[in-house]
């Protein structure tokens, strides 16, 4: 198959030239790194950075991962690793409400299977937002000294509406002029718990006229008395995201914070954070830059966590890794490959440009991979008996099949021809179409691996359906032998022995949505279109096949070519000990191409 096909370049990626930028300019080369993330002080005590630069993927533990996260996570460690330097792993724990143990475990073991560690010049990079709560809460402390953040006793709604509208300006608190001192005291007695929830914030000082809003005073810490899963009940006040995620990548000496396009408008507010820390003698010089990427859509999926939620709770799946999801565990389960997601990740690039992917892209990147790393096996997934009329009841002879016809290390197998096979419904028709050169009455075909076969008629049921279908077999024509090649066939069809088979239980996956883009648009009848209306009802359907026996002793996550069908894994979950359960990952062609 890639053969057929041109190999396709890598797409550009517009990070790699500010990287490139900044290492012939060393816009980063004076950076101090202690070994553990902290401030200006903590670091200056450390030795040169020896990472050339610092990425990090910065998932918030409230969901499970999905496809999307995949581009940001081969974006991140793709880079550190291709330019001698470090990708944080770091969770982005700030929001004590959402956040749960069961999703860092998820998140870490889908990041190790794409194949990325954050293990570099002998430390582990796996760190915690919420870790650095004390040095957040001394940060504000400092905004507050040099007069740039005040505590906010106007109410949510009264902010709200003094915040302005993109062609009006808004208005200053009545509060914004409070003395420093009062300030640190009313955000120390916040700190303490001496405050209800929601009865104040702490507002960054900026530009109630600013036309980004974002710099309008915004908000950088609530009070909320909730328990963390990571702090427990230590704090009743916490960072806002827009805050806190800066501050996390410059303790940790980030050096480019790549993020999606939705934060493009935070960036004078990440800036402005940073250059008011670093004056205040907290942090140093360089400090982080965020740059912004287009996140990935992906035609035939949602890849957002509310949806990806409602697919679950609603029961629209079977669970968080249901082989039809988008999530990175449902594409594992799929038999979906790591190296797929990272060719996929390469042939997508990365840009500013907001645009559709079409699946068929991430289909064929497994197509490829698996093409190249899956052994051939045989399964008959839509069995009707053939019976060699003239070949012994009581006889059975090895056949060989070569295990992957690139790679001819790999070797071959034995598998066991027999008076009765079980071969594909479809591989017979009584009234052969133009362009059919499989079995029809009068035809000869060859018994891939084995002989070459002229059907000779067939039986049939009161409803007139095909039952079995008879042929004779003709000796001298064996695979591998002398006279496999006297005589010239069209057709060649697989097969397994009815008594060297496995009866196994497969499930056919399809898309799990029939529209490219769910939920958009409008139904004929002129409603809105709900995203789980475009649900394909026929994404999964279970089919007992019948497979060749060394299929039986696979280990769950094996994945095979079944030849002629497409890729196939034994499933993680169900699959038992010498009783393995199929998914199809993907077909061997396009189903769904117009
Ligand atoms: P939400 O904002 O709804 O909580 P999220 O998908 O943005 O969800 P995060 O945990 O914040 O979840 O994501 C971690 C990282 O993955 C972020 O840096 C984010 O930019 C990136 N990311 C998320 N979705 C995509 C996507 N579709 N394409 C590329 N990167 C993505
Ligand atoms: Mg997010």
């Amino acid at each position: 198959m890639s053969s057929e096909k041109p190999p396709i370049p890598a797409a550009s990626n517009f990070i790699r030239g500010i990287i490139d930028r900044d290492l012939a300019q060393s816009t980063n080369a004076s950076r101090h790194w202690a070994g553990s993330p902290g401030d200006a002080a903590h670091h200056a005590a450390g030795n040169a950075d020896p990472a050339k630069i610092r990425t990090r993927f910065p998932p918030e533990p409230n969901g499970y991962l999905h496809i999307g996260h995949a581009k940001s996570i081969c974006l991140n460690f793709g880079l550190a690793s291709d330019y001698n330097g470090v990708c944080h792993m770091r969770f982005d724990d700030t929001n004590p409400e959402k956040e749960e143990q069961e999703y860092v475990d998820s998140i870490t073991e889908m990041v190790q299977w794409l194949g990325f560690g954050w293990d570099a010049f002998g430390k582990s990079h796996l760190y915690y937002a919420s870790n650095y709560f004390d040095f957040m809460c001394r940060a504000a402390e400092a905004l507050i000294s040099a007069g740039l953040a005040f505590v906010d006793e106007q109410t949510a709604d009264e902010m709200r509406i003094t915040r302005g509208t993109l062609t009006e300006a808004g208005k200053n608190s009545p509060w914004r002029d409070r003395p420093i001192a009062e300030n640190l005291q009313l955000f120390r007695a916040m700190r303490e718990g001496k405050h209800a929830d929601g009865s104040m914030v702490l507002r960054a000082k900026i530009d109630m006229a600013s036309p980004n809003i974002n710099m309008r005073d915004p908000a950088i810490y609530r009070i909320k008395r909730a328990h963390h899963h990571n702090t427990g009940d230590k704090w009743c006040i916490y960072p806002m995201y827009t805050y806190a995620h800066p501050l996390e990548d410059a303790v940790e000496g980030i050096t480019h914070s790549i993020c999606t396009l939705e934060f493009e408008d935070q960036r004078p507010f990440y800036d402005w954070v940073l250059e008011r820390l670093a004056n205040a003698g907290l942090l140093a010089h360089p400090l982080p830059k965020q740059y912004e990427f287009a996140r990935l859509n992906l035609t035939y999926v949602v890849l957002s966590k509310r949806k990806l939620i409602q697919l679950v709770e609603e029961k629209h799946v079977s669970g968080w890794d249901d082989p039809r999801l988008p999530t990175l565990a449902g594409a594992r389960r799929r038999g979906y490959s790591p190296e797929g997601f990272r060719l996929f990740a390469d042939r997508i690039g990365v840009s500013k440009a907001d645009s559709w992917i079409e699946y068929t892209i991430l289909e064929d990147c497994m197509r490829e991979t698996l093409n190249n790393s899956a052994e051939r096996r045989i399964a008959v997934l839509d069995p009707i008996k053939l019976v060699i009329d003239n070949y012994p009841a009581d006889q059975s002879e090895d056949c060989f099949a070569p295990n992957h016809p690139l790679k001819p290390e790999l070797g071959k197998r034995t598998i066991q021809l027999s008076k009765e096979l079980w071969i594909e419904r479809e591989d017979f028709m009584e009234v052969p179409s133009k362009g059919f050169f499989r079995l029809t009455v009068g035809a000869t075909v060859r018994l891939r691996y084995g002989y070459v076969v002229k059907c000779t008629g067939v039986e049939k049921d009161a409803a007139d359906n095909v039952t079995v279908v008879h042929c004779e077999y003709l000796p001298d024509t064996k695979s591998g032998t002398a006279g496999a090649d006297a005589i010239k066939v069209k057709g060649n069809i697989h097969w397994v022995s009815t008594s060297h088979a496995y009866t196994c239980e497969i499930r056919m996956y399809d898309r799990l949505f029939k529209d490219p883009h769910p939920g958009q648009g409008k139904h004929e009848d002129g409603r809105d279109k709900d995203f789980l209306d475009d649900i394909n009802p026929n994404a999964a359907h279970t089919i007992n096949a019948q497979l060749e026996l060394s299929l039986k002793d696979v280990k769950p996550s094996d994945s095979f070519q079944f030849e002629r069908h497409g890729y196939f894994v034994a499933d993680r979950k169900d699959s038992v000990a010498g009783k393995p359960v199929f998914n199809r990952t993907v077909t061997l062609r396009d189903a769904w191409q117009k």
